[in-house]
Order: structure tokens, then C-alpha cells, then sequence
């Protein structure tokens, strides 16, 4: 009976001590829970590294993705835009910064009529000869003109004049959330002297499962308003669905060859 009035007082004295490293155990598990989760979310966000660029997508079905690098000018997107949505056709477009703000008008309809806003860069120059914050620098500006003209968020870019090769570009599209997206077939609607009738051939040769198709639409390739309806109708012709490059995704895992 003694004993146990003593260890019942002795158990009475600890109270106040067990219920204070009680309260500290659970304060400490919730600190232990909330790193936890943090360390999860980072890991779950933590961009996968890109072996290399996407050229295009690896699959056996007649899809391809059609894309066009914008950097200028609206005598040819606008032409542009309107075959497109007259088909209803959506396509992936590379906006370049400047040219998301200068043209308002365009980059408006890019979002609004259903295409995937893209990037193509800040200043149109050789990624892969700029140190990697510079890089990172330039999508960030070009990112934030684009959501700022479309009300959209891209996380795809096409580097200026494909320029991914070397360097850190890889490395630094993937730490600011980006996906390098390059092409398969070349339109070639940049060649000076290519006519509509030879720019349509080009893609309607080459264009296999897959495919990623490269055409433009700044003012400088002005053949290309020309030769987009034939491209449409071959493409269609050979059996091909178009979609944007982030829906190609989904039929296979991007490749370089
Ligand atoms: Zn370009």
C-alpha cells in the first residue's frame, strides 16, 4: 500500500513532464509530416531531365503535329490563322517575347482559337552559346510577355534557330519547367525561292507517324499562307490527324530519332 502511494506520487510529480514531452513529440511529428510533404512535393515537381530534344513522337498511328515559330509580324499569321480555324485544325505555335506584346491581336487569337501557346525565346539568338542563367533569363522574359499576351502558361520551346545542341540549354529549359521541342520535317517556307506547290511537297514527302512539322509564320516566309491549305489536304489525304505537340505526347514518348 505504501509502495504504491509513493509510485502513484512519484507518477503525479512526472505529470506535468510527460505532458510536456508529449505536447513536444506532437509538435515535432507535425514539423516531421510538414518537411515530409515538402520533400514530396519538390520530388514530384522536380523536372525530369531531358535526355535531348523532342524531334518527334514515337507511334505507329497516322498523327502528327503541325507548329509554326512566330517571331514577327502579322501579314502571314494572319492568313495563317484564318485556314486554320476555317479546317478547325489546331496547331502548336512558338511565339517569340517581343512578338507576343507587339502583336496583342494575333497572340489573342492563337489562345482563344484553340491552339497551344508556345515558346520560341526572348531575343532570337543561339541558346547554346549563352551561359545557362542567360538562358534561363531569356525563356523566363519571353514567359512572361506570352502569359501576359495570352493569358497562357507555356512550358514548350522551340530554341531560337533550333540552337539546343551543346551547352547548357537542355539543362536550363528543364529548370525553369520547359520541354525542348524541335522538328522532324522541315516545310523549308524559309528558302527564298521555294514555291507553295515545293514547300507543300516538302512536308507531304517526309511526313511520317509521329512527325513533328516545322512551318512558320512571320512575315518573311510569305509563301507559307500558300501553301498551308495544300499541306492540310495532303496531310489529310495520306490519312493524317493533326493535333498540337502536347496531345502527340499522349500517343508516345517524344524521341530525337
Ligand atoms: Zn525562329
Amino acid at each position: 500500500m505504501r509502495v504504491w502511494t509513493i509510485n502513484l506520487y512519484k507518477w503525479k510529480r512526472r505529470l506535468p513532464f510527460m505532458m510536456a514531452f508529449l505536447a513536444a513529440a506532437v509538435v515535432l511529428s507535425v514539423a516531421v509530416i510538414r518537411t515530409g510533404d515538402v520533400t514530396t512535393t519538390a520530388a514530384e515537381n522536380a523536372v525530369k531531365q531531358q535526355q535531348a530534344a523532342y524531334y518527334q513522337v514515337k507511334t505507329d498511328e497516322k498523327v502528327v503535329a503541325l507548329t509554326f515559330d512566330w517571331s514577327y509580324g502579322t501579314k502571314v499569321a494572319q492568313p495563317v490563322l484564318d485556314i486554320l480555324k476555317e479546317r478547325n485544325i489546331k496547331c502548336t505555335f512558338f511565339i517569340s517575347g517581343p512578338a507576343a506584346l507587339k502583336y496583342p491581336e494575333i497572340s489573342k487569337r492563337i489562345a482563344e482559337e484553340g491552339h497551344e501557346v508556345a515558346s520560341h525565346g526572348h531575343e532570337h539568338v543561339d541558346f547554346n552559346k549563352l551561359p545557362k542563367e542567360k538562358i534561363k533569363e531569356n525563356i523566363l522574359n519571353a514567359h512572361k510577355n506570352i502569359k501576359e499576351a495570352t493569358g497562357k502558361e507555356p512550358n514548350f520551346i522551340r530554341c531560337p534557330n533550333g540552337a539546343w545542341k551543346g551547352g547548357d540549354v537542355l539543362k536550363a529549359a528543364n529548370e525553369v519547367g520547359y520541354t525542348v521541342i524541335q522538328w522532324d520535317t522541315d516545310s523549308l517556307d524559309w528558302f527564298k525561292d521555294r514555291t507553295p506547290e515545293q514547300i507543300a511537297q516538302q512536308v507531304l514527302k517526309n511526313v511520317h507517324p509521329g512527325d513533328i512539322i516545322l512551318m512558320h509564320a512571320s512575315d518573311v516566309t510569305d509563301r507559307t499562307p500558300k501553301a498551308l491549305p495544300m499541306v492540310l489536304e495532303g496531310l489529310e489525304k495520306q490519312g493524317y490527324k493533326i493535333v498540337t505537340v502536347s496531345e502527340l505526347l499522349k500517343y508516345g514518348p517524344g524521341t530525337t530519332d
